[in-house]
């Protein structure tokens, strides 16, 4: 394997997979509409300019290149939004993942890692969740990325195509390194307010529930870090050159923390007293989620390195040098 093609690599996780394949010598080309990447994330590789959904495009980055593997990250990821817009979900996420399913197919590539979500799961049935878990989604951004896993078991079965599915739990940090990091408009995830908060642009941050049935009350989820999460994706494509049997994989790190545990983290991290209101409960919030990750080890190899206190320096510092979001002009999604 020497060519990856990185859709959706300018995008939050994408670049960071972008970051790793660069650092370990691959050719590496980007297909991204840019309309929620930044193309200056896109650092040490070609970046086209498209959309996965249009078939010419993407018939066309294939032709000009000999691509060897694919990594998908092009996709919407606003639950909140997926559930007043579902077609546009369904729309840009499955039609995208079948538009290069059918790329591949037409030019021989078999090897896809697809990025999918712990929101596949919906509302758990157990802790720690395994991949044999129901699947059962609440929102229409879990579905697509679930119909999507579907689409990818028929077309194994079907072409012979080799994927792996990986569902990410919560992505945080960033490459302090090659510089680059997380930033939405408007910003909804934890670890990024709570960090506004430390940085001044925000006065607190919301507990969302003190009531949950947790030890502090507050909710509990497995924070993973970026690089780790781009590190699986390199393994995985790894495991499938090798002949890995096809499937879903969680890449989580198997610990959980509260809410109140990751603001008091943060406290310390940045040394700034970062004050915190409790509020109601968000609705949809599922009180703990946590990957079992024994799949991942033992198939790929995978172990993630970098434990909370690093996620959220690492985050920090990015969030100290970007303090304003005119770095990127348009927003970042992370895809979860
Ligand atoms: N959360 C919170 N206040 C915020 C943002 C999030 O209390 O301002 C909680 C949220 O209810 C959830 C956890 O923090 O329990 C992680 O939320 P996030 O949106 O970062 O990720 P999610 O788990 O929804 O994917």
């Amino acid at each position: 394997m020497k060519t990856i093609l990185v859709a959706g690599g300018a995008g939050y996780i994408g670049s960071h997979m972008v970051a790793l394949l660069v650092e370990k010598g691959y050719d590496v080309v980007v297909a991204d509409n840019l309309c929620t990447g930044h193309k200056e994330a896109v650092k040490g590789a070609e970046l086209c300019v498209g959309d996965v959904r249009d078939r010419a495009f993407l018939d066309k980055v294939f032709t000009e290149h000999r691509i060897d593997g694919v990594i998908n990250f092009a996709a919407f990821s606003l639950v909140g939004e997926s559930v007043t817009n579902p077609l546009k979900y369904y729309g840009n996420n499955v039609a995208g993942s079948q538009s290069m399913l059918e790329t591949m197919v037409q030019h021989g590539v078999d090897k896809i890692v697809f990025s999918s979500t712990a929101a596949t799961y919906g509302e758990p049935e157990k802790q720690p969740i395994e991949e044999t878990d129901r699947t059962e989604p609440t929102n229409p951004y879990g579905a697509s990325k679930l119909a999507i896993e579907g689409m990818l078991k028929w077309c194994s079965q079907a072409y012979g195509i080799k994927y792996a599915a990986l569902r990410y739990f919560n992505a945080a940090g960033s490459n302090t390194d090659v510089g680059i990091g997380e930033d939405h408009h408007p910003e909804s995830h934890l670890i990024p307010i709570v960090l506004q908060v430390a940085l001044g642009k925000r006065d607190h941050v919301g507990i969302f529930g003190e009531d949950y049935p947790t030890p502090d009350g507050t909710c509990v989820r497995d924070y993973i870090h970026v690089r780790d999460l781009a590190n699986a994706h390199l393994l995985a494509l790894q495991y499938l050159d090798k002949g890995g049997e096809s499937g879903p994989f969680n890449l989580g790190s198997g610990d959980g923390y509260s809410v109140k545990e990751i603001i008091e983290t943060a406290r310390k991290v940045t040394g700034h007293p970062i004050p915190a209101v409790v509020e109601p409960r968000r609705a949809g919030d599922p009180s703990v989620l946590i990957a079992a990750n024994r799949k991942a080890a033992e198939k790929l190899g995978w172990k993630p390195e970098r434990g909370l206190e690093e996620i959220i320096s690492d985050a920090w510092t990015w969030h100290k040098g970007h303090p304003e979001p005119t770095m990127w002009p348009s927003a970042w999604r992370s895809v979860r």
